[in-house]
Formats: C-alpha cells, structure tokens, sequence
C-alpha cells in the first residue's frame, strides 16, 4: 500500500492532472485505502479469519521434526486491490505500478502526528530478487542500493535508531527517532544489511524463527550473536512461524516460551521483543504475548506508533521493494 500510496500520490504532484482527472484520482486513493484498511485488518486476525493470498504458498514441513511451518511471508499488503481502485471509474487511470517517479519530493504532513508517535521500519530481504516474475518476493525485497539510500537519508536528516522497548520512554524520543526492523532472520539482513546499518552507526531489531536459523537462506545462531553482540537486539518470530490466531492459545504459549528460551540460550541476552507471524494475532495472543514475558510486539498495521498505544500492537511502516526513496521519504514525514 505504501508503494502504490505513494505513487499516487507522485502521479498528482508531478502530472498536470485535469480536474476532473483529479477528482477520479482522490476517489480511487479513496478507494485504495479502504482495500488497505480492510487487507489489513484482515491481517490483524481479529475479525473473521481470512488467509491473505500469501498464504496459498506451499508450506515447508521441517526435515528436523516433521511439523509443518507456515512460509515466513509477511505479504498481506503486497496484493495491490487496482482492479479495485479503478474498477468504478470511466476514466482511464494510468496503472500506479509502473510510473516512473520523477519527483520524489516528501510532502508535508496532511495531519499532525499524535506526540510521542515514531516511525517503525519493517524490512524482510535486503537483496535483489532473484526471480523476476516472483511479484511477492519483489515486493518483500528491498535491494541493497535502495536499503543504503535510505540509511544514508536516515543519517543526512538526523534521525537516531531506538529500540522497540524506548517507544515507551519519552526521553529517548527525542528528536528524530526511528526503529528498525527485519522480519523472518534471513541471512541478508546479517550479511548485507548490518554492514550498511554500521556504516551509519544505526542498530535494529532481527525477529528469528527458531527452527530455521542454520537452514539455507536464514541467518546462522553465531551470526545472531554476533548482531547482539554489536548492539542489535534479536527478537522472537515463533519457532515456526505459525498463525498465532489460528492454532490455539496452548500452542501460541508454547510458540512465544520455547522460541524465548532458546533465543536467550543461544544468544546470552534477554528476549523482551516479539512480532507476530504474519502480523496475526487475537486480543487473546497480544495478552499471551505478555504472560510470556515479553516487552513489546509488533505487527504488520500500517503506521506509526503512538505512545500512548498498546506496546503489544505496535504499528510499523512497511518498506517494500521498487518503492522510491521519494516514498521512504514521503512515509517518514506523514
Ligand atoms: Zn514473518
């Protein structure tokens, strides 16, 4: 949503639009982001259970214990509703996809942010997708030139990184701050991203599916210590990545326990952070999340996070693949 937001909103700026042009394009933004509210809060688990389209991926079964593990896909905000948008107007619409983006210039803020409301960067890959017509792993990749611009714009602006647990202390507010985060614990975000992020003195939260750190494409456990040893913390993303709204609370406890257990035993530090697999979740997990020890949890809602939120539904602004530093911009500053 971020990616097509933005550039819609690019098409207004930098296109000589007619007025009546204009009026189409405010109602089919309207209507995008009543498909974003809704794919997202599907997402959240809450309402009727819905699987997002990611979740037709084939599942993994674990060669080490047999059990099945969701594809650790984050993608509820990939599918892009066009067909939704466009479908009610008669006006031609050009596709929001494949525009170029001559004018990435951050708009001001349409309306003030709550006090106390930071950005929350999510991030999955950090590498050029290596399968063109992969749309989904496009989307969750964000290549490595891009990821640098936007640390370096991160920097040139003056923002710090803080951890999930400062968004709840005002005094590390202060200023630009931002929190950093990557999904899943592939192994780009130790091999490419940390490079990057200690160019600029930045640290960030890495969410680790237990059962796959060491498997190919995942970060090792000796690459997970050394990411705390630098300062980064490492969170728990379940052992398996399974739908926390959907197996149960006695399964969901023992997927926020084990996977806690095993961070800290391997690590050597506390784990107080954790992101909710697919961002789903129920009031029920959000409360377990708790019990279980933990200090904050984040989700996949769309937003900044206010302070006066819950710590266990942090909002967070996913940063997708192909999107313009124009867009990073522009979602920093609204
Ligand atoms: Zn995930």
């Amino acid at each position: 949503m971020l990616a097509v937001g933005a550039t819609m909103r690019q098409l207004a700026m930098g296109r000589e639009l007619t007025a009546k042009a204009s009026t189409v394009l405010r109602l089919a933004l309207a209507v995008l982001s009543l498909a974003g509210c809704v794919t997202l809060s599907a997402s959240l688990g809450r309402a009727e259970p819905h699987r997002p389209v990611v979740d037709t991926l084939s599942a993994v079964v674990s060669p080490t214990d047999g059990k099945t593990v969701t594809p650790p896909m984050d993608l509820v905000a990939v599918a892009t509703p066009t067909t939704v948008a466009f479908a009610s107007t008669s006006t031609p619409v050009p596709t929001p996809v494949s525009l170029p983006e001559p004018t990435p210039k951050p708009q001001p803020r349409s309306q003030p942010v709550a006090a106390g409301s930071v950005p929350v960067l999510m991030y999955h890959y950090i590498r050029v997708n290596p399968d063109p017509a992969d749309k989904i792993g496009f989307g969750l990749s964000v290549t490595p030139r891009d990821f640098e611009a936007q640390m370096a714009f991160l920097a040139q602006k003056g923002y710090r990184t803080i951890t999930l647990r400062q968004l709840s202390d005002p005094a590390a507010l202060q200023g630009r701050a931002v929190a950093i985060t990557f999904d899943d614990g592939y192994a780009d975000a130790y091999e490419t991203a940390f490079p990057i992020l200690k160019k600029y003195g930045f640290k960030a939260t890495f969410y680790v599916i237990t059962s796959l750190l060491g498997r190919p494409r995942y970060m090792t456990w000796e690459q997970a210590r050394e990411l705390a040893a630098a300062g980064n913390v490492i969170g728990s993303h379940t052992l398996t990545h399974p739908d926390l709204s959907q197996v149960g609370l006695t399964e969901a406890r023992r997927q926020l326990g084990e996977s806690k257990a095993e961070i800290e035993r391997q690590v050597g530090q506390p784990v107080l952070d954790f992101c909710y697999p697919s961002g789903r979740y129920t009031d029920s997990v959000a409360a377990a999340v708790k019990e279980a020890g933990y200090s904050t949890a984040v989700t996949t809602r769309y937003g900044w996070h206010a302070s006066a939120e819950s710590a266990f539904e942090i909002s967070r602004l996913r940063v997708s693949g192909g999107s313009s530093l124009g867009n990073f911009a522009a979602a920093l500053t609204e």
